[in-house]
């Protein structure tokens, strides 16, 4: 959607909203390469317990077809191409050819092969109820218009499926934020300038996450957008959340 007289928070900058995705979309082309490593160094692995308890949450059955919106490097659709099985599909979408450059070479690396990959905007996917289970991993804090994109998800789903948002939130101990915010804005952006030469992506990653709606108010957005019994977890003491809502 175009709204060229509105602005909105690119990290903690306002960009004219017709250029958030161009901005987001040139941090994932330069941050492509060094992904999976920065992704380890940043939160010392723990991103995998992360997707992992994502994954089981979602629970995917043989025979099932899921879509991984926001897929990146293709941790989340390895796992649920092996769930589903030779009868079900799992498709693997991004708004960005770069990252389904790297997950297509993921896949392969890790043997699955099956996976379909298709460029697309989260917020206007050509899918109309079409998968069992629609997942988004640290995807959707970089779309433009997240209302947009829970109703496109919504659409995408069959009727008696489920949507999961995995992404980065707010911790609720004041200890804890603090700690957070110190390593976030003070190591973050060092670790970026040493290891992928790009300390300004991770800043922005640092901000993005400050400017996610919490909890509650992502339950409320999901709520809006048509999904029912919505629920989330809170991992790592809120720092990450999995919303969880069905489309009935
Ligand atoms: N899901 C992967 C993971 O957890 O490792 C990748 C997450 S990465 C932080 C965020 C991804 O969101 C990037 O691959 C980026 O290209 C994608 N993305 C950003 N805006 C998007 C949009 N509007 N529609 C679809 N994907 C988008």
């Amino acid at each position: 959607m175009s709204r060229p007289d509105d602005t909105t928070d690119f990290g903690y900058e306002q960009v004219p909203w017709s250029q958030k995705a161009r901005r987001v979309g040139a941090v994932f082309s330069s941050v492509a390469k060094n992904y999976d490593l920065m992704n380890d160094l940043m939160s010392l692995g723990v991103h995998r317990l992360w997707k992992r308890f994502a994954i089981d949450l979602a629970a995917v059955r043989p025979g099932e077809r899921v879509l991984d919106l926001a897929g990146g490097t293709g941790d989340l659709a390895s796992a649920f191409a092996r769930a589903c099985g030779d009868d079900g599909v799992t498709v693997l979408a991004d708004i960005n050819a770069e990252m389904l450059r790297e997950g297509r070479a993921r896949l392969l690396d890790r043997g699955v092969a099956r996976v379909p990959l298709v460029q697309a905007n989260a917020e206007d996917l050509p899918f109309e109820s079409a998968f069992d289970c629609v997942t988004i991993a640290f995807g959707l804090r970089n779309v433009t218009d997240k209302a947009a994109a829970l109703r496109s998800m919504r659409r995408a789903l069959r009727q008696g499926g489920r949507l999961l948002v995995l992404e980065f939130s707010h911790p609720a101990d004041p200890a804890l934020k603090r700690l957070y915010d110190t390593y976030s804005f003070g190591v973050l952006p060092v670790l970026g300038r040493l290891v992928a030469n790009d300390e300004a992506a991770y800043r922005y990653l640092a901000e993005s996450i400050r400017k996610h709606p919490d909890q509650e108010a992502l339950r409320r957005m999901m709520a809006e957008a048509g999904f029912e019994r919505c629920q989330y977890y809170n991992l790592t003491g809120g720092i990450v959340a999995v919303h969880r809502g069905w489309r009935l």
